[in-house]
């Protein structure tokens, strides 16, 4: 099981934490909850940049 928070990925105000099998899963949960919940951090930031980023904190 994997998992990353919102909070590793600079948003220590809000307590969603992804889980998934794999880290794919993890990153595509963790990826529709900012979509939703902090579309103000894809301003400037591209999806594609948003999953390297998860990666980095996932290892
Ligand atoms: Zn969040």
């Amino acid at each position: 099981m994997m998992k990353l928070s919102c909070a590793d990925m600079g948003k220590p105000e809000c307590h969603f934490v992804a889980e998934g099998e794999t880290a794919e899963d993890v990153k595509m949960k963790l990826m529709d909850h900012v979509r939703e919940m902090h579309p103000d951090a894809l301003e400037g930031t591209s999806e594609d940049e948003m999953m390297k980023m998860m990666d980095e904190k996932m290892m």
